[in-house]
């Protein structure tokens, strides 16, 4: 399930003249797909409709077309898969798939805060990821806005100090292209 990604995205249809926030050369950059090579993360990081989730899809195919394995979900369902699986005394199975894969994709990291138990959950697979395999996240929150979402400090601090050890920053904050596109077809009637 966690192989899954919901819909298919390519840079063939991101238009980088919509997000000119967007560092445009170092996407094409990561779009070679070294980085996973060299075991390093991405964080994509700005507000809503912005084309964070359509980035770290298009990222997310190319690693598969080089043949890595690549997981994709929500920062809130992997919080709920993982405690699920720790109900039902299976959390090491899943921990060890999770730190295996090449490229995990933690997509809209910040929309819905966690438990304590489901933070310390997500703060173990990175850290069992840390320097074994890369990371994607997006987020809507500015880094120092994260503890809202894992509410200790000290575990943030430490989670944010794995994550941006080898890290490539994407900060996209332009218009929504929803938004930017609906209003568009307003004009248009
Ligand atoms: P976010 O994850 O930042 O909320 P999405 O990636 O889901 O935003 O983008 C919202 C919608 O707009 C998606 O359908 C996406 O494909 C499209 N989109 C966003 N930015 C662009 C862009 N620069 N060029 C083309 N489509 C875009
Ligand atoms: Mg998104």
């Amino acid at each position: 399930r966690l192989a899954k990604f919901p819909h298919t995205k390519s840079f063939d249809t991101f238009d980088f003249a919509a997000q000119p926030s967007l560092n445009k050369p170092l996407v094409l950059e990561l779009a070679r797909g070294e980085w996973i090579e060299q075991r390093r993360n991405v964080i994509a990081l700005g507000p809503s409709g912005t084309g964070k989730t359509h980035t770290a899809l298009a990222l997310g195919l190319v690693a598969c077309q080089k043949g890595h394995s690549v997981a994709f979900t929500t920062a809130a369902a992997l919080v709920h898969d993982l405690m699920e699986a720790r109900d039902e005394r299976r959390l090491r199975t899943l921990q060890k798939y999770l730190a295996s894969v090449k490229l995990l994709i933690l997509d809209e990291l910040g929309y819905v805060p966690f438990t304590a138990v489901g933070g310390e959950l997500l703060f173990e697979v990175l850290s069992q990821r840390y320097e074994r395999g890369s990371t994607l996240v997006t987020s809507n929150l500015p880094f120092d806005e994260w503890t809202t979402v894992f509410g200790s400090e000290r575990l943030t601090g430490a989670l944010l100090d794995r994550l941006t050890h080898h890290v490539h920053i994407l900060e996209m904050n332009g218009d929504s292209y929803r938004l930017a596109s609906s209003r568009r077809r307003q004009k248009d009637r």
